[in-house]
């Protein structure tokens, strides 16, 4: 029995794959939804998470992100 068949299965064309784009940054990942997280049916790639998580109260940035993510409270 020759089973010649290979699955080959390439990340290309990502057709069918859905691309969020982040509502900090405004990227879509390379990874796409698996480069982030939903939250409250928004997108937030990985790297803007980690910044929010990293950044402290008080911290310019800091302000700067809350600004961003009200918005999205908004949008709702
Ligand atoms: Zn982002």
């Amino acid at each position: 029995m020759v089973t010649s068949r290979r699955t080959k299965r390439r990340f290309s064309g990502q057709m069918g794959v859905l691309l969020p784009v982040c509502v900090i940054c405004e990227e879509t990942p390379p990874r796409g939804i698996a480069g982030g997280i939903m939250v409250s049916g928004c997108f937030l790639c990985m790297r803007c998470e980690k910044e929010i998580v990293r950044t402290r109260v008080g911290d310019r940035r800091y302000f700067d992100l809350k600004e961003k993510i009200k918005k999205i409270w908004v949008q709702q």
